[in-house]
C-alpha cells in the first residue's frame, strides 16, 4: 500500500471510529493530505458534523484568517496542503453550564492512538496546536501567555520529533487573542508560523 493509500485508509477508519460512548459521531475528518504540516485542533463543535468538515464554522473563520495572514493561503488552499487533527475527533456535547463540553481524559485517551498513527504516516516537521487542550498534549502548560509566540524546535512526543508552534483557540468565547498581552503574543506566534520552512514549503 503506498502512503497515500494507508493515508486514506486511516481517514476511512477514522471516521466511522465508535470507541467514545458519550460522544456525539460521526468522527469529523480532515483530507487525506499527505502534509509535513500537522495542525491539531481541541474537538469540532455542534456545526461540524452537519458540515462535514474540521473548523467548519466561527473559530475556522478566524483561525482561516490567521493562516491567511501566515501563510497567503485562502481557506480552500490551506485545507488542501495542510493535515487538521484534534484532541477528540468527535463533538462531545454540550456543557450544561454552558458552552461545550470539554472532553474528558479517558475520550483524549481512546482518541490519541488516531494521532499517534498520523505522526507515523505524515511524520511531520511542523505541528501547530490550537488552544490549551490541544497544547498540553505535546507539553506542560501553565499559563497561555508562557507558551505562545515560541517555535519549539524538536520536540519529542511519543518517539516523533518535530517543531511545535503553538497558538490560542480562536474561538469566539475566548478573548485571549483579543486582549494584550494575547493579541502582540498571537501575531509574533503568527509571524514566526510565516517564516517556518514546513509553511514556506507548502505553497
Ligand atoms: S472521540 Fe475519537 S476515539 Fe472517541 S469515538 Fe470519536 S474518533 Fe473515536
Amino acid at each position: 500500500m503506498s502512503a497515500a493509500e494507508s493515508l486514506e485508509a486511516h481517514v476511512r477508519d477514522l471516521a466511522v471510529c465508535e470507541r467514545c460512548p458519550s460522544m456525539h459521531r460521526p468522527a469529523i475528518v480532515t483530507k487525506p493530505v499527505q502534509s509535513k504540516v500537522l495542525l491539531v485542533g481541541q474537538a469540532p463543535g455542534s456545526r461540524e458534523p452537519v458540515l462535514g468538515k474540521p473548523f467548519a464554522w466561527t473559530a475556522g473563520k478566524t483561525l482561516f484568517r490567521w493562516m491567511g495572514e501566515a501563510t497567503g493561503l485562502d481557506e480552500e488552499s490551506f485545507r488542501q496542503r495542510v493535515y487538521i487533527a484534534s484532541v477528540c475527533r468527535c463533538y462531545p456535547g454540550r456543557n450544561p453550564k454552558g458552552g461545550d463540553r470539554v472532553p474528558n481524559e479517558t475520550e483524549r485517551a481512546s482518541c490519541r492512538p488516531w494521532l499517534e498513527a498520523e505522526m507515523r504516516l505524515l511524520q511531520p516537521d511542523l505541528v501547530i496546536p490550537i488552544g490549551k487542550l490541544a497544547i498540553s498534549q505535546f507539553m506542560p502548560v501553565g499559563k497561555l501567555v508562557d507558551v505562545v509566540g515560541v517555535t519549539y524546535s524538536n520536540v519529542e512526543w511519543q518517539g516523533f520529533k518535530f517543531d511545535l508552534l503553538p497558538l490560542p483557540h480562536p474561538s469566539g468565547a475566548s478573548t485571549w487573542h483579543r486582549m494584550e498581552p494575547g493579541k502582540l503574543l498571537t501575531i509574533q506566534a503568527l509571524d514566526l508560523l510565516s517564516a517556518h520552512p514546513a509553511i514556506l514549503g507548502l505553497k
